[in-house]
């Protein structure tokens, strides 16, 4: 058995086009594009590289982007400051502000200081919460961008067991609430699990965001599982590759994510259609 695979790419660049459409009826009817504030504090490289792709896609769609790229780390006062300032701005629809920070600075602190209406990426505590109740507003955009995946596959998910590997607050977590609310059983494994293996072997739909290249083997994987690799490791010799032996999982899952080409495009056109719907809401 050969699974099928499930295009990524394919599948946001379609999102893509729709949030394009819309953001052109917008100016047609005089509204402004929608607007992105991104911060990117340091030099990070991956983290410049994230940036860049998502203005990029900004510019694909229509949206406007303003990055504020501060080299040298401020202090944490300096950016709780420039973030009341984005708050405030009535022409910043979203704010985005590029993780992992430099130490010490804290990434909760500036997160719940964004207005949770401004929150493109989904992470205050109160977007999170409002998925947790059922009543989803800004979704976080890597769980959300994986059920437009799920979705694609046309496969009724109500009822089937769904096993995460990895329990972060902004993608086990908010994926794990994402599954549920489409009527899956959830199980959440992390570093504590014991018998990894075990549970994936359960899983009708597998979900790895461990950060592990490799972590999963192919033959642990259940026949014709849904498999979805959220993991991006860097290897040594330049290579981008998931948590997940893909080579030996793709003979035994039904559907099957590629890295590169699988999540990562879908989390940058879900955090567009999150600008657009934050510029939609008064
Ligand atoms: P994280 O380090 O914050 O969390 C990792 C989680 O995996 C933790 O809950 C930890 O307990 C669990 N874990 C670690 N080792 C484990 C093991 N051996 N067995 C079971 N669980 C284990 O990472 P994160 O921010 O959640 O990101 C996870 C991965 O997803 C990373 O590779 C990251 O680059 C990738 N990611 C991809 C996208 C995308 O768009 N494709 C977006 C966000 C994150």
């Amino acid at each position: 058995m050969s699974a099928r695979l499930i295009d990524g790419k394919h599948i946001a660049a379609d999102l893509l086009a729709k949030i394009k459409t819309e953001v052109d009826n917008r100016l047609a009817t005089g509204l402004r594009a929608p607007c992105l504030a991104v911060v990117l504090i340091g030099k990070d490289p991956a983290s410049e590289i994230y940036v860049r792709n998502k203005t990029e896609a900004c510019q694909r769609v229509g949206i406007r982007s303003v990055a504020h790229k501060i080299e040298k780390t401020p202090t944490e006062n300096a950016l709780l400051q420039l973030v009341d300032e984005l708050n405030a701005n009535p022409d910043i629809d979203g704010i985005l502000i590029q993780l992992p920070l430099p130490p010490p600075l804290r990434a909760d602190l500036l997160i719940e200081r964004i207005r949770p209406s401004k929150d493109v990426d989904g992470f205050h505590p109160y977007n999170v919460g409002r998925l947790a109740v059922r009543r989803p507003a800004l979704r976080p955009c890597t769980p959300a961008g994986v059920m437009t995946l799920l979705q694609h596959t046309g496969v009724d998910l109500h009822g089937l067991h769904a096993v995460i590997i990895g329990a972060s607050n902004h993608v086990g977590r908010p994926m794990g609430l994402e599954l549920l609310l489409a009527g899956c059983t959830v199980t959440t494994c992390h570093r504590f699990t014991k018998n990894l293996e075990s549970h994936v072997a359960e899983a009708d739909i597998l979900i790895a965001a461990a950060g592990k290249a490799r972590l999963i083997q192919g033959h642990w994987i259940k026949e014709g599982a849904i498999v979805i690799d959220i993991g991006m490791n860097r290897l040594a010799d330049g290579r981008l590759v998931g948590d997940i032996d893909f080579q030996e999982a793709e003979k035994r899952a039904g559907w099957i994510t590629p890295v590169p080409g699988g999540v990562g495009p879908m989390t940058v056109a879900t955090l567009l259609a999150n600008t657009l719907a934050a510029a939609s809401c008064p």
